[in-house]
């Protein structure tokens, strides 16, 4: 009997137009998803853990610097980078974050190892790269991190007269969501934040029920765009809440909660998956770097809207 499995994931979503991004941009996008999505269905497809497979997606996305987590990720006003990430099992309700880490190659990694290795839910800087120091998570010099473009598209915001953070938010955070054979799902996010972030800011990426939740009962949910927006509407959590209290299917779920993330002036996407193997995607920006595949379905990768 074949294992059913999904498998969706995303690099964030923002201003992509195909007369906007080059052609190099383009490929290498399309090539870094490929990447990851093979790496996170090889695990489904001989039968592993939902959770072990949106850990590998996102952990090839996080080497990527094509992408705004791990290497490549964006720089703070300060000219460093912090990393968020989380992710959540839908079996046990179980979840792991971090923000702010600077240290380790793999924040996703760090976040499971606070969720299966420690008390807590959530660490926050320096003590989170020292308990994954401590816990044998892979570090990696803050210099590792750092790419000449993200620097290049720092100085370009802090040139501006107006020079606050990136508003258009097009660099790529990345997220997985996925449904195993035994009917579990799981979410994870990884992401640098904002380019120019400043006084310690956390976006929602890491915050379990804001920009990530994962619920047997309902749906796994990785989230991407305008992360205070995101925070407000809670929408991971939202979007499970309404699957498991009011029978919406999850399409219904991620399309509404897009809607009313637009109502409240916010941009971006989610990525969802249900116990029942469905998947998909919602977003309200012009692209969002997405993929999707099941047990049996091709790979299916995007990045504009009309795609
Ligand atoms: N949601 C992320 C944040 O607010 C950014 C993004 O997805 O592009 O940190």
């Amino acid at each position: 009997m074949t294992t059913q499995w999904t498998l969706v994931i995303h690099g964030g979503s923002g201003s992509m137009r195909p007369e906007t991004l080059s052609p190099a941009d383009d490929a290498a996008g399309r090539a870094g998803l490929a990447a990851a999505l093979a790496a996170g269905a090889a695990i489904l497809r001989d039968g592993g853990a939902a959770l072990d497979a949106v850990q590998a997606a996102v952990e090839v996305l996080e080497d990527d610097p094509a992408f705004n987590a791990g290497r490549g990720s964006v720089f703070t006003a300060e000219g460093r980078v912090e990393c968020d990430a989380a992710i959540m099992d839908g079996a046990a309700l179980d979840a792991g974050a971090v923000a702010g880490v600077r240290t380790t190659r793999h924040p996703v990694a760090l976040a499971r190892a606070v969720m299966a290795d420690s008390p807590h839910v959530f660490l926050a800087g320096a003590g989170a790269d020292q308990f994954g120091r401590a816990h044998g998570i892979e570090a990696a010099d803050p210099a590792w991190f750092e790419t000449p473009e993200r620097r290049r598209q720092l100085d370009e915001i802090l040139a501006r007269p107006d020079a606050a953070f990136d508003s258009d938010m097009k660099y790529g955070t990345v997220g997985a969501v996925a449904v195993d054979g035994d009917g579990h799902v799981a979410a994870a996010t990884s992401t640098g934040g904002l380019t120019g972030k400043k006084w310690g800011r956390v976006g929602d990426s890491p915050l379990i029920g804001a920009g990530t939740y994962a619920d047997d009962r309902a749906a796994a949910v990785s989230c991407t765009g305008a992360g205070e927006v995101f925070i407000r509407l809670g929408v991971a959590h939202e979007i499970c809440a309404r699957v498991r209290l009011a029978g919406w299917s999850i399409e219904d779920a991620a399309d509404t909660l897009v809607d009313e993330l637009g109502e409240l002036g916010g941009k971006g996407g989610v990525i969802v998956v249900s116990p029942d193997g469905s998947g998909g995607w919602a977003f309200n920006t012009p692209g969002m770097y997405r993929a999707m595949q099941t047990h049996d379905s091709a790979p299916e990768i995007a990045i504009y809207g009309d795609e």
